[in-house]
């Protein structure tokens, strides 16, 4: 039979009604046996996650204030969830251990630790508990991740330690709740909690789902999968069906999020799809990032997504016979590496070359970047363009279609709109579009529009 590992995000588990509708998703599918979940999330606009209520929890010991008061308010959420679920289930001694623990692992900690590490523990708890409570509902085998998600002492991930550890657990239980976001240092002399970073939770479901040879990795969260473009810009943009992980990476550095950036290095090694899906809207089949697909496979719009940023900048850089000097370009990319400022794109012509950055990485160091590229390649002309936006047009069916980017250009001409750089990667995955920040959400529309709409 099919195994699938479910993870259910924190505006999934909210409160009790959005707990009976993930355990009514579990329930439908006798596959969707190893569950994630995270802790309770926003149950309405300006509601606390309770992620962040434990943060500040720790704010409260760290200033020597009363943890007992501040933890008030999460037991009373967590009791409200037991209470509503109506299970023979108290948390009490758990609420006890974690004020007492809060309250002097703060004292206690051994090597004088970051405050990045030693939030660790008080954040991990929402996961903790909700674990407890959905295990408790569905009847299934509560797993603390804290014994099967394992980190070195620098807090890097221990993948195969961590895939091992939950081998030897799961095995022979048929179903499991494993609590997502984190894990312990291995062979540490206590219990040492780290976290990943926020929304870590996507990376335990996609560890849980390589342990146990999952079938698909379900990701249930509050919308219908990735959408074609980013909604705030484009009217109800359409869901993306498929998705290869390669297209995914594209479009995720350049803004469009919905998983957790490194919840995809365990599932993509093993060749498992994931399938994000909306916990509001089960019927929807949401949307499918799968290992790369073959040439067959053009997808319906041609182009996959549309992603983008604002805020940044370009440094141009002249020079008569450019061309002709060799070292040029390393030497100009040399002072960026030596201010550790990184770049994004370098379109280049025959005595030209631009450098796109990020506005804030070169904000106060104008002055700096300007005399040290005047020094090490005297160039006729240096000049600094603010206010760029950079869009990415991403999509694995272009490599084989004509006149995608025709198509791009005369819509953006139409909307006359000014291109400020082009970039296509050799993989002809990505045209890259610069742009004013002032046309983006234009541009955003007008390439939508003519992919899309008009299909
Ligand atoms: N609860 C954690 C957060 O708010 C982790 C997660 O939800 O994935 O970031």
């Amino acid at each position: 039979m099919a195994i699938k590992t479910v993870k259910f995000g924190g505006s999934s588990l909210a409160d009790s009604v959005q707990i009976k509708k993930a355990a009514g998703i579990i329930k439908s599918d006798p596959a969707r046996r190893y569950v994630v979940p995270s802790a309770p999330g926003v149950r309405f606009a300006g509601d606390k996650k309770v992620t962040d209520m434990l943060y500040a929890c720790y704010g409260v010991a760290r200033n020597g204030g009363d943890v007992r008061a501040a933890f008030a308010e999460i037991r009373n959420r967590f009791d409200g969830i037991i209470q509503e679920l109506d299970l023979d289930l108290s948390l009490e001694r758990e609420y006890d251990e974690i004020i007492e623990n809060i309250i002097t692992r703060r004292r206690n900690m051994p090597y004088g630790e970051p405050e990045k590490i030693s939030s660790n523990y008080a954040a991990s708890r929402g996961e903790y508990l909700n674990g407890k409570i959905l295990a408790e509902f569905l009847g299934f085998e509560f797993v603390d991740a804290a014994d099967v998600i394992l980190f070195d002492e620098n807090g890097k991930l221990l993948l195969d330690e961590s895939v091992n550890a939950l081998r030897q657990r799961l095995d022979g239980a048929e179903n499991a709740v494993i609590p997502g976001f984190y894990g312990k240092v291995k062979d540490c002399s206590y219990d040492k909690i780290v976290t990943f970073s926020r929304g870590g939770s996507d990376i335990t479901g996609s560890i849980v789902a390589n342990a146990v040879k999952a079938d698909v990795y379900e990701n249930w969260t509050d919308v219908s999968g990735f959408l074609v473009a980013d909604p705030r810009i484009v009217d109800s943009p359409e869901v993306i069906d498929t998705v290869t992980y390669r297209e995914l990476r594209e479009l995720s550095y350049m803004g469009a999020t919905v998983l957790h950036e490194d919840a995809v290095f365990p599932v993509r090694a093993a060749g498992i799809p994931v399938n994000i899906r909306n916990t509001n809207s089960p019927e929807c089949r949401g949307t499918f990032i799968m290992p790369d697909l073959d040439d067959a496979d053009i997808p319906p719009y041609i182009i996959t997504g549309i992603a983008g940023k604002k805020g940044f900048a370009s440094v141009n850089i002249e020079k008569t016979m450019m061309n002709t000097e060799i070292g040029f370009c390393r030497k100009v990319l040399g002072v960026f590496e030596d201010s550790g400022i990184s770049i994004e794109h370098m379109p280049s012509g025959i005595d030209t070359m631009s450098v796109f950055i990020s506005r804030k990485e070169l904000d106060g160091r104008e002055q700096l970047i300007r005399s040290q590229i005047q020094e090490s390649v005297s160039p006729d002309k240096i000049e600094f363009e603010y206010g760029l936006a950079l869009l990415a047009v991403v999509g694995r069916g272009m490599r084989h279609t004509r006149g995608v980017a025709g198509r791009i250009f005369s819509a953006l001409a139409h909307a006359k709109i000014n291109v400020v750089m082009i970039d296509q990667g050799s993989s002809e995955l990505n045209i890259i579009i610069g742009v004013s920040e002032e046309c983006f959400e234009e541009a955003v529309r007008c390439i939508y529009a003519i992919f899309v709409d008009t299909k």
